[in-house]
């Protein structure tokens, strides 16, 4: 038996006991005439004592141990009379009567404790060292729990977990695909799937009524940051639902999660339109853990003769609250920050209600004190706040402010990681001019349903999807819509969307045909998992909610993928190889 205990289990009431533990060593160090060994393993750190005068040649072997040793000991738990409070087996130690080397190990290149000193890159090289970090552990423990709760809570729901393949034809989530060349099938590829979407909707078809997968898809995306080009999603859809059904299920699957994962009870969770999360917050994913909505200003500062608001489209600004001490240095740096190039506004004007009811500003020489009585009076701002506003194109402006109000909840304080605001966005636009391509596409995805009253399509850039995202703390966890099921209005969507009556045949005849034989009105959901996560282990980066990720160029460092392939492979896959081009 390798081990009667784990490294993390020994207490006082084991005192006594004669015990063997497994794992690596942590440190191993001389005090005189005692070797102290700190084993670990995932369940946690227990010490070893080797006693000279007792076994000099067991001590000579402690003394050969190095860093990540496996090893194995046993010997008899007892009371330490230096305990450590700062570990749960800090009250014992085992008096060690045997010890076997399992395995060596080299030096590792970075420390494996809680804080290593090793880079990014390094701790990917090797991420298996890097995962033998208490801190890492504890995120993939919690990946487990909520993959586990997810699928007890969702089973209990009368969901059913189905697979779905791989090796697929394009799913179009706005991203390009990643292909697979086809050896049996000359010139052919598959495509892996953004997303399982197209299926889930067939599984609709086929009367699974309640679906779900923890799955992984594949976008090959320009990797932003914090983008996986393989990541996972809790995936769902349900048949026979309004919008309403949607979220009231997947609100308390969230809520479920995080009571069970976290012992978090999640408040209400509020409802915002897309217009109104835009309007106010210059986002389609506000946080709400704090306030500070924007507030448009046009009327009180136009045609005033201050031309840089005169020219504007819109004229809006934030309040935040007791700011109004913000010194000249501090108001020049916020400055220098909405001007930098990734936010890019021209520049800030600043109101300051002073304690004294007076008001200082930065455009004083345009408008009066009475002018900014009434801004502030309209922003709803106290004696002691600071307005801040902004000029400039409508959209432009407010996604400003939006950048700008978060930064500001940022340096407040007022976006603490122990809070969790959850909040449903609605009614996104159906569809999105592409600049670029010079035509529409779809916000969400094709098969999403316009909200009523699209039938009479006027100006088909306002209407509006049975579309919704479930936002946590400022940041897109779900996204789903209720789906067109009919296969005219499908195909309606796709000639809306300019593609064309083959195009739309050749790539997605599968599903309208499938619309043909009773498919059921349905609607459905997919959680960003890897996020879910990384906000429940109060990250920011999912990259440590994965087990093996890739890094921003998408490689995976440890295994040097992608590499290239063999000549025969080339020849097998009927593909030109690189040389010959
Ligand atoms: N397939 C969608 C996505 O990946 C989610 C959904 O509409 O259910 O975002």
């Amino acid at each position: 038996m390798y081990r009667t205990h784990n490294c993390g289990e020994l207490r006082l009431t084991n005192v006594g006991e004669h015990v063997t533990i497994s794992g690596w060593v942590q440190i191993a160090r001389e005090f005189g005439s005692l070797t102290f060994v700190d084993v670990r393993d995932r369940y946690g750190i227990t010490q070893l004592v080797f006693d000279r005068s007792q076994d000099a040649d067991l001590c000579d072997l402690a003394d050969t141990l190095g860093r990540e040793f496996v090893i194995q000991a046993s010997g008899t738990v007892r009371e330490r009379s230096n305990k450590n409070p700062n570990r749960a087996t800090g009250d014992i130690e085992i008096d060690a009567k045997t010890l076997t080397i399992l395995n060596k190990s080299k030096v590792p290149p970075f420390t494996i404790e809680e804080e290593t000193d090793g880079g990014d890159d390094l701790r990917m090289k090797y991420r298996y060292l890097d995962l033998r970090r208490p801190a890492v552990q504890r995120n993939i423990i919690l990946r487990h729990e909520v993959a586990a709760e997810t699928r007890k809570y969702l089973s209990e729901q009368g969901f059913l977990e189905i697979e779905t393949p791989f090796l697929i034809k394009s799913t179009p989530e706005g991203a390009r695909d990643f292909v697979v060349p086809s050896r049996m099938n000359e010139g052919q590829f598959y495509a892996l799937p953004q997303s399982p979407q197209t299926f889930k909707q067939l599984l609709m078809v086929s009367g699974y009524d309640k679906y779900f997968q923890i799955v992984r898809c594949f976008r090959d995306e320009d990797l932003r940051a914090d983008r996986q080009p393989e990541f996972t999603q809790i995936d769902c859809e349900m048949s026979f639902v309004t919008r309403e059904d949607v979220l009231q299920t997947f609100e308390a699957l969230l809520r479920h999660i995080m009571k069970t994962v976290k012992n978090i009870d999640l408040g209400e969770v509020e409802r915002m339109a897309y217009d109104d999360a835009i309007r106010f917050y210059g986002i389609d994913k506000p946080d709400t853990r704090f306030e500070m909505k924007i507030t448009e200003l046009n009327e009180l500062t136009q045609n005033k003769g201050f031309v840089v608001f005169d020219n504007a489209e819109l004229v809006a600004g934030l309040c935040v609250e007791g700011a109004a001490n913000y010194t000249r240095k501090q108001l020049d740096e916020l400055t220098n920050w909405v001007k930098r190039p990734q936010i890019g506004a021209k520049g800030l004007v600043w109101v300051k209600c002073n304690a004294d009811g007076s008001f200082n500003s930065s455009v004083k020489k345009f408008f009066t004190e009475e002018q900014s009585a009434e801004w502030a009076a309209k922003m709803g701002a106290k004696e002691g706040d600071l307005l801040l506003v902004i000029s400039g194109e409508k959209d432009k402006t407010r996604k400003q402010l939006g950048q700008l109000r978060l930064e500001l909840g940022n340096r407040l304080g007022l976006r603490k990681a122990d809070e969790f605001k959850a909040l449903w966005v609605l009614d996104f636009p159906l569809l999105e001019w592409d600049e670029e391509l010079e035509h529409y596409h779809a916000c969400h995805h094709p098969f999403t349903r316009p909200k009523d009253g699209y039938e009479s399509i006027e100006n088909i850039a306002e209407i509006k999807a049975e579309a919704y995202d479930l936002c946590l703390n400022g940041n897109e966890i779900a996204g789903g819509s209720i789906r067109i099921h009919e296969r005219d209005l499908q195909e309606k969507m796709f000639e809306l969307l300019g593609v064309g009556k083959e195009e739309a045949e050749e790539k997605f005849g599968f599903l309208m045909r499938a619309f043909e034989y009773g498919a059921p009105p349905h609607g459905g959901i997919a959680f960003g998992f890897d996020r879910l996560c990384a906000l429940l282990g109060g990250q920011e980066s999912i990259r440590d909610f994965i087990a093996f990720p890739k890094n921003n160029s998408g490689r995976d460092v440890m295994l040097n993928a992608p590499s290239p392939i063999d000549d025969l492979q080339y020849k097998e896959l009927h593909i030109a190889s690189a040389v010959e081009e």
